[in-house]
């Protein structure tokens, strides 16, 4: 894996387009040629690439960091792992081997991130709903069974509705017992299924972020897939924020020259975007995705996506897919209600944010791009 990533080691790298950027204007321009760029990727944790960008002053500096960063990379996704099982460890599969049988002992980071998960589900209404897992586990089947199927008109099958009605047996949230100090987790019926796909890698990334921000790794942004977190500035001398972009739902994602729709600039906070374009089957011309309305128990198809910008990236996953199963007005109040900035891309095209993003964005006029201002 050293190999690997080594291989992508490079400070001219352009793999991602977002730390390229140019931040917006205002700081005065102090060339700090001590300092300089990084980048490295890696592809085996949660099922995702996971790209680190940082400033440092010498190379083996960041090195260190990123082995660190993904060390805990690896640590974490297994421990969130619903699909294996790991020598010595009792992770999210562990807990769901166990439903209806016994506690199971977890690591503080299961505790820690089940308890997040578990309260902000409960105060989303159930839209998400860690217990959902044996929903999710039918369309999970599905879209496994027709995977590649992305072009239209699909020749995937869908669920039927009783099928889907019958995964809901086991779904209760209240039946998700974290005892703190027993330091277990236990699923109180047979059949109950964690999934905690919502949350789990912006929760991950987070908990990363900080970790090796405290280490004393300051400069940089981490990309898990749709959950981007950045830490301080750029030191390149001049640039104040980084320039995260927001991927078009309408681009064709294998056509290198699509441009993003828009880019947040950003400093200390994260980006979060959940979108029907990220997994998906086509059934016909529908689109068939994997966030799932629990009301309907079907894919949701209010937006194309929807981009949370938060101070912290665990909060920036859960909402990104529980306001991509609310409705606008709704989720609106909700994250105005708390403080988050959200961005929804409609299926027609048309794109709404808050006001308190405006300032943030480049193309809608709100942030200018300005080198060396
Ligand atoms: P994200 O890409 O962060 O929006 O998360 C999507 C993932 O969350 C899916 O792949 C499922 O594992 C899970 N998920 C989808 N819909 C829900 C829901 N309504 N409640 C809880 N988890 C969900
Ligand atoms: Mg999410």
């Amino acid at each position: 894996m050293k190999r690997h990533r080594l291989r992508r080691l490079c400070c001219l790298a352009l793999a991602l387009a977002l730390a390229a950027l140019p931040g917006c204007g205002g700081r005065e321009s102090v060339p700090q040629t001590e300092y300089t760029r990084y980048t490295v990727q890696f592809y085996d944790t949660f099922d995702t690439v996971i790209q680190v960008i940082g400033y440092t002053e010498t190379q083996e500096e960041f090195e260190g960091y990123a082995d660190a960063i993904h060390n805990r990379f690896i640590e974490l996704s297994r421990l969130y792992d619903r699909f294996y099982e790991y020598t010595g460890i009792n992770n999210i599969r562990t807990i769901n081997l166990n439903a209806g049988i016994q506690p199971v002992e977890v690591e503080e980071e299961i505790l820690d991130m089940l308890e997040f998960a578990k309260e902000w589900c409960e105060k989303s209404d159930g839209r998400v709903n860690i217990a959902m897992g044996p929903v999710l586990e039918v369309w999970h089947g599905y879209m496994a069974a027709y995977a590649g199927t992305t072009v239209e008109p699909g020749p995937g099958v869908l669920p039927t509705q009783e099928e889907l009605e019958a995964a809901t047996a086991h779904t209760d949230l209240s039946k998700v017992i974290i005892d703190r100090e027993a330091g277990t987790v236990f699923l109180e019926e047979e059949g109950m299924m964690l999934d905690v796909g919502a949350v789990a890698k912006g929760y991950a990334a987070q908990v990363v972020a900080d970790e090796i921000y405290e280490a004393g790794f300051h400069s940089f942004i981490i990309s898990a897939g749709g959950n981007v977190v950045t830490k301080d500035p750029p030191l390149d001398g001049i640039r104040d924020s980084w320039g995260i972009g927001i991927q078009d739902p309408f681009a064709d994602p294998n056509d290198p020259s699509a441009t993003s729709l828009d880019v947040v600039f950003v400093e200390n906070l994260s980006v979060v975007t959940s979108g029907d374009y990220q997994r998906f089957y086509m059934v016909g011309d529908r689109r068939i995705h994997h966030i799932i309305d629990p009301e309907t128990l079907q894919p949701a198809d209010r937006y194309r996506s929807l981009t949370i910008v938060t101070d912290d990236s665990g909060l920036g996953d859960f909402l990104s897919t529980c306001l991509f199963v609310m409705d606008y007005e709704e989720g609106r109040a909700l994250a105005e209600e708390l403080g988050v900035e959200a961005l929804w891309v409609f299926p027609d095209g048309e794109v709404t944010y808050t006001d308190g993003l405006l300032p943030m964005l480049r193309d809608r006029g709100g942030a200018t791009a300005a080198i060396g201002q």
